[in-house]
Parts: C-alpha cells; sequence; structure tokens
C-alpha cells in the first residue's frame, strides 16, 4: 500500500476511534441485567423465572486488591453461571455491611435495615415482571445474616421463592484435598488468586506481600484449632473475629493488621490457576444446583406468573 493511501486510512481509523468513549472496553455480556435491552428481558422471561442476585460489598481488601472485589467476584462467578444455564443475573446494589474495615480509606457501609430493604423492593420489582426463583449469591461474608433474611422475607411475603446460592450449591463442589497449614482469609491467597483469574486488571500483585496478625491472646491461642476446622473453634472465632473498633473487642481490620489482609500467608503465592479452579468448581456446581431445581419445579406460563403478581 502507498505510504499517502495508508496515512489516510490510518487517519481515518483515528477519527472513528475518537467518535467514542475512549474509557469504554465493555462488551455485552449475555443475560447480564444493566446490558441488556426490556425486549431482551421479555424473551429470557418466557425461558426461564430464575434470577441471580449478587450480594456484594465496598470495602478495603489490601493493597493489591480493589475496594470492589466482592462485587466483581459475586457478578463474575454469576455471569459465568448464565453462561452455562440460561437464567438472569441483576446487580442491584455495590456496597454491604463492612462496619469492621471502616478505619481504612474507600470503605463503605449500611446498616443491614437498609441492605435488606433495597434487595427485597429490587425482587418485588422483579416479581411484577413474572420471576419467580431467586438465587442469593453472597460475596461478602459480613452480608451472611442479611442475606437469609432476604430470603426469608421473599419465601415469606411474596408469590416467589429464594435460596442461598453457596449452601445449595456446596453438596457439589468437590472435596479438597488440601490441608490448610496457615490461616487465609480476607484479602489474603484464596481471594487474590479469585481476583487473578476473575477480573486480572485489577489486581495489582506489585503490591502484594507477606502479611501478620495482631490477634487478642485467647483467639491466637485458639487459631491452631481454627485452621483445622475444629467446629467450636470456629464458631467463636468468628462471632468474636472481624468486629468493629468501637465494640471493645479488639478484631477490626486494623486492629489485626496493618495491610488489610486478614491472613498468614504471602498473597505473592495468589495464581490465576488457583483462582481459575475455585470459580470453575462453584460455577459447576451452581449450574448442577440450578439445573436439578429446573427440572423438579416446572416453569410455568409467563402470562400465568405475570396475572398472579400482587401489586401493591
Ligand atoms: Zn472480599
Amino acid at each position: 500500500m502507498p505510504a499517502r493511501k495508508l496515512f489516510a486510512l490510518l487517519a481515518c481509523t483515528a477519527v472513528l476511534t475518537a467518535q467514542t468513549n475512549p474509557l469504554w472496553h465493555g462488551q455485552k455480556t449475555k443475560n447480564y441485567l444493566p446490558e441488556m435491552t426490556w425486549p431482551e428481558v421479555q424473551d429470557l422471561l418466557t425461558r426461564t423465572d430464575m434470577v441471580i442476585l449478587p450480594l456484594t460489598a465496598l470495602e478495603q481488601h489490601g493493597p493489591q486488591l480493589p475496594i470492589g472485589t466482592d462485587f466483581f467476584t459475586a457478578a463474575e462467578e454469576a455471569k459465568l453461571i448464565a453462561q452455562r444455564t440460561d437464567v438472569l443475573v441483576a446487580p442491584i446494589l455495590f456496597p454491604g455491611i463492612s462496619p469492621y474495615h471502616m478505619e481504612f480509606p474507600g470503605t463503605i457501609t449500611m446498616s443491614s435495615d437498609t441492605v435488606q430493604r433495597v434487595y427485597f423492593e429490587a425482587a418485588q420489582s422483579l416479581i411484577a415482571h413474572g420471576f419467580r426463583r431467586f438465587l442469593l449469591l453472597n460475596g461478602h461474608v459480613g452480608n451472611t445474616s442479611v442475606s437469609r433474611y432476604i430470603i426469608d422475607r421473599i419465601n415469606q411475603e411474596t408469590p416467589a421463592v429464594a435460596v442461598e446460592l453457596a449452601d445449595a450449591a456446596a453438596p457439589y463442589l468437590p472435596k479438597s484435598s488440601t490441608r490448610e497449614t496457615q490461616f487465609d482469609r480476607h484479602a489474603g491467597v484464596g481471594e487474590t488468586s479469585g481476583g487473578l483469574y476473575l477480573f486480572p486488571t485489577l489486581v495489582d500483585m506489585s503490591k502484594a506481600g507477606p502479611n501478620s496478625l495482631e490477634l487478642p491472646e485467647h483467639l491466637r491461642k485458639m487459631m491452631p484449632d481454627v485452621i483445622a476446622h475444629d467446629p467450636t473453634a470456629t464458631t467463636v472465632f468468628l462471632a468474636e473475629g472481624l468486629k468493629p473498633k468501637a465494640t471493645g473487642k479488639h478484631t477490626s481490620t486494623r486492629e489485626m493488621t496493618s495491610t488489610g489482609v486478614w491472613s498468614e500467608r504471602n498473597t505473592n503465592e495468589a495464581t490465576a490457576a488457583q483462582g481459575r479452579t475455585q470459580a470453575e468448581n462453584f460455577v459447576t456446581a451452581a449450574v448442577q444446583f440450578m439445573e436439578r431445581w429446573k427440572l423438579a419445579r416446572p416453569l410455568q406460563p409467563l402470562a400465568e406468573r405475570q396475572a398472579r403478581t400482587v401489586q401493591k
């Protein structure tokens, strides 16, 4: 190609590129509500009445992971599930219940009452359109109680049925053969590995490194039993651990860690391969549960579902 023609072609491409937002790199994902049109939602409603609601958080995740880690983890896993079994994914809210991370800048926390109301009202809208089965995918341990409450409200107060997806999928997960020898939870090797697989461009491994924990003496003594999954030690440890500074328990993340990483491991050990195994095992187990539920409770015709909707 002559140089003049090549220059004209490049100039033309530059003009075309300049006409759209240079920051936009989004790709439309099938069945992801914010990116769908209403005719697509209407069409999906003829094939399914199932919705995954990711329950998420906006909270510090150490120096190497983004504040939105729990959102991205739950939303990306939900999207992967929805490519394998035809269901809607409806992200509703970024923040969740994170008061014990508040000493680290960027964390946003809400009351349980606010969070449950937002999700319940969102579920009511989806029920009005004909969705009838809700799968709550909780990406943040601090949301556990509120997740159960939302599920119970949907089951007790509406024509829809709701379940906790992690509980429902658990019997379908492969038995873990690796034995843990070190404590590794919030923003640790497991979660960083998940990030490296699910949202790799947002993980900064140059900031990963060693971590240590400062624990009240009696919790420090429980640690070997917690690592060995002793049920009593785990129950007591988690009831007391990760609580806001104002409770005086000395177990907020800032009081227990300098980095915000609740782990004794070096986060440099995280790998995308481990994250992939974790994510694929969960996605496969969730799909198996959902396919069985679809068989166990056949889809009612859409006209019937919409006619039965209780309008407020
Ligand atoms: Zn997290």
